[in-house]
């Protein structure tokens, strides 16, 4: 749809325009689907990441955390199951060389067949048939490029927390049922990324595998299922937006029970940014087969023993940043003028407020700088004094800064100055020695 393509060309120019997302390598051509974050981005995928991190682990006894290396020993993807089965069918192009997902909606007929015809160069029957291709990147550990030496980036966080599980357990005295939960970097060759951070070969997963007695499984799916959906809505994610996706039997993975999707309306339509998965006792039970180590877990109550059954929350740490940034941004008119509004969550929010001394004299940048030096110490704020009030408020809007305090001549005869809210553009007057606490309460939620 023209118009929905349209909110994504301006969401990735605001991006790199206000220091959001700017693609990797960009002064050599930029290197396909991979993407850095600038000052405002980092700052914004952060706060989901210390968010997230607080709700599973801080807030529950029964959560652990782990940070697992990104290289492991290659015998996990066999046990896994990703060095046989993490693979996209692919056809290549005999005529342009350009490669593509068999199942890419632009390629017309079969391909392997004559009247297949390449969606780049447009021949006829020169693409072949479906061959599978592995998604995993591979590298060389040590001095030798062989074989043997293979190793890969990880394509997901959940194995490291599988291969520590027993490790964890005894060392935290967690009994079942209880969780693991890791934030890190993920790696796949993915073949058609796009839809700017949607898809990109190397991301952030933020995974956490809760473990329990089998036959209890499908109430912690249920559970979990519900939490995660509660853990949207309070980042201020439109509900309506917001839908599950129950995998069908021929969706599910090899490892799962049951799965549903977490799916938020882009712009470019409904796509899954969280999966929900029980993965039964899949996993334990091929690490315990692969590593000939002893994966059970002893009820120390009934003293029975049994593999514990894994029901696992998966979630793109910059797919749900992308999600973030496409439900805030708006454009409206405000007294004949149009802005653009980033409206974050302030909770979420990259910077939580902007100073400014309304003009450069009169005492009013001193006092702004000292309030300026006293917010900084407890939240992240931003100070300008460039430019007229008026573009300095729309920098800040574009910047999705809920809060923006203005210094002016009143200020420096009665110490008050003015708070204007991003949404409602209503502005108050606040004491200049209260702003820490009424900001606090305000960014709480
Ligand atoms: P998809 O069907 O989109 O390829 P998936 O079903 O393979 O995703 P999972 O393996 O369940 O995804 O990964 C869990 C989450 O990790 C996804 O919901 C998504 O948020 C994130 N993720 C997976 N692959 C990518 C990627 N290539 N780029 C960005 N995020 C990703």
């Amino acid at each position: 749809m023209p118009a929905d393509n349209n909110v994504m060309e301006k969401l990735v120019s605001l991006a790199k325009r206000r220091g959001f997302v700017f693609q990797s390598s960009e002064i050599y051509g930029g290197l396909g689907s991979v993407w850095d974050y600038g000052p405002l981005g980092v700052e914004l995928k952060k706060n989901l990441k210390e968010r997230w991190w607080r709700s599973m682990v801080h807030e529950r006894e029964d959560i652990e955390g782990l940070d697992a290396a990104i290289l492991m020993h290659p015998k996990v993807w066999e046990a896994s199951g990703h060095i046989a089965g993490f693979t996209d069918p692919l056809v290549d192009c005999k005529h342009c060389k350009n490669r593509f997902r068999a199942d890419d909606p632009r390629i017309k007929g079969t391909p392997g067949q004559p009247d297949a015809q390449c969606p780049v160069c447009g021949s006829r029957g020169t693409l072949t048939a479906p061959r599978l291709f592995n998604l995993m990147f591979k590298t060389f550990m040590g001095p030798v490029e062989e074989q043997a030496a293979v190793v890969y980036l990880r394509p997901e966080t959940a194995q490291g927390i599988y291969v520590n599980y027993l490790n964890v357990l005894q060392a935290s005295r967690q009994k079942i049922p209880f969780g693991i939960a890791q934030v890190g970097k993920a790696f796949r060759n993915e073949i058609t990324p796009g839809n700017f951070t949607f898809r990109t070969r190397e991301f952030e997963q933020m995974e956490m595998q809760f473990f329990v007695k089998p036959g209890t499984d499908g109430e912690w799916f249920e559970f979990w299922k519900a939490q995660r959906m509660e853990w949207h809505y309070g980042l201020g994610i439109r509900r309506e937006k917001l839908r599950f996706h129950q995998h069908t039997k021929e969706e599910l993975a090899h490892y799962a029970k049951d799965a549903y999707d977490l799916e938020y309306e882009f712009p470019f339509g409904w796509h899954e940014f969280e999966g929900v998965h029980n993965r039964s006792d899949f996993d334990l039970s091929r690490h315990q087969q692969f590593s000939g180590k002893k994966l059970e877990y002893l009820d120390p109550a009934t003293k029975e023993r049994f593999i514990p059954y894994v029901v696992e929350t998966s979630v793109g740490a910059d797919r749900t940043a992308l999600v973030v940034m496409c439900d805030a941004y708006r454009e409206e008119t405000v007294e004949g003028e149009t802005r653009v509004v980033m409206g974050f969550n302030p909770a979420i929010a990259p910077l939580k407020a902007a100073v400014f001394p309304l003009v450069n004299k009169d005492g009013m940048p001193e006092l702004a700088r000292r309030i300026f030096d006293d917010l900084r110490r407890h939240f992240n704020v931003f100070y300008d004094d460039s430019g007229s009030i008026g573009r300095r408020y729309r920098r800040q809007d574009e910047a999705g800064t809920p809060y923006g305090i203005t210094v002016d001549g009143q200020s420096v005869g009665d110490g008050t100055v003015t708070v204007r809210d991003r949404d409602t553009l209503r502005q108050e007057r606040v004491a200049g020695d209260r702003l820490v606490s009424h900001l606090g309460d305000k960014l709480k939620m």
